[in-house]
């Protein structure tokens, strides 16, 4: 089973993630995760990548498709995988895609993780970090036992500049702009799949049960 995940950063679909790959036992492919792994092990491909992230540009789609590549020939994605954060925008889906059908793949879901942008807003913006120790609240899904006061340590709460409302539309506007058009992109394919991400996690779970195991 070969599935992408698609939708903003906030909609819950990290969680998901984890419950598909268990469902499959296959692995999560997260973009971010196999860069660091090689330029931390000095491959061929991690010391392209580390060139262009030492001189501060991003690393070219072809290079991030390579390693993607790599890691989805590897024998323990030969059940299939997860893929959550590529593509993120449309040459990327045809690249992906490309890439996929060179080795005798394709994609079997594109899971689209639907959620209004308010809701997005509202969840990302609820999180509070404690000034001393750095434990992590959210208002509504992990409040502290006192407004604005750590648990663990009586220490003050506060929000991250990262988290404030604006902040967060500029970053999900950025996000929109690129990923509108693979959305639109994935939408027309049979495989396209949409979930209310602002059900709750059991539900959604359940949903995405029944659409694999029928
Ligand atoms: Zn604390």
């Amino acid at each position: 089973m070969n599935i992408v995940l698609l939708g903003a950063p906030g909609t819950g679909k990290g969680t998901q993630a984890h419950f598909i790959a268990e469902l499959f036992r296959i692995p999560i492919i997260s973009p971010g995760d196999i860069l660091r792994h090689e330029i931390k092990n000095r491959t061929k491909l991690g010391m392209i990548a580390k060139n262009f992230v030492k001189s501060g540009k991003l690393v070219p789609d072809n290079v991030i498709v390579d390693m993607i590549k790599k890691r989805v020939e590897n024998k323990n994605a030969k059940s299939g995988f997860v893929l959550d954060g590529f593509p993120r925008n449309l040459s990327q889906a045809k690249a992906l895609e490309e890439m996929l059908e060179s080795i005798g793949k394709s994609i079997d879901k594109a899971i689209y993780f639907d959620m209004e942008e308010k809701k997005i807003v509202a969840r990302l913006s609820g999180r509070r970090v404690c000034i001393d120790c750095g434990e992590t609240y959210h208002l509504q899904n992990n409040p502290p036992i006192k407004d604005n006061i750590c648990d663990k340590c009586g220490g003050h709460l506060y929000q991250r500049e990262d988290d404030k409302p604006k902040i967060i539309e500029e970053r999900l506007g950025t996000y929109n702009r690129n990923t509108a058009p693979i959305i639109d992109y994935y939408s027309k394919k049979d495989y396209f799949l949409a979930v209310n991400a602002d059900d709750n996690i059991e539900s959604i779970r359940n949903n995405l049960r029944r659409e694999f195991i029928p």
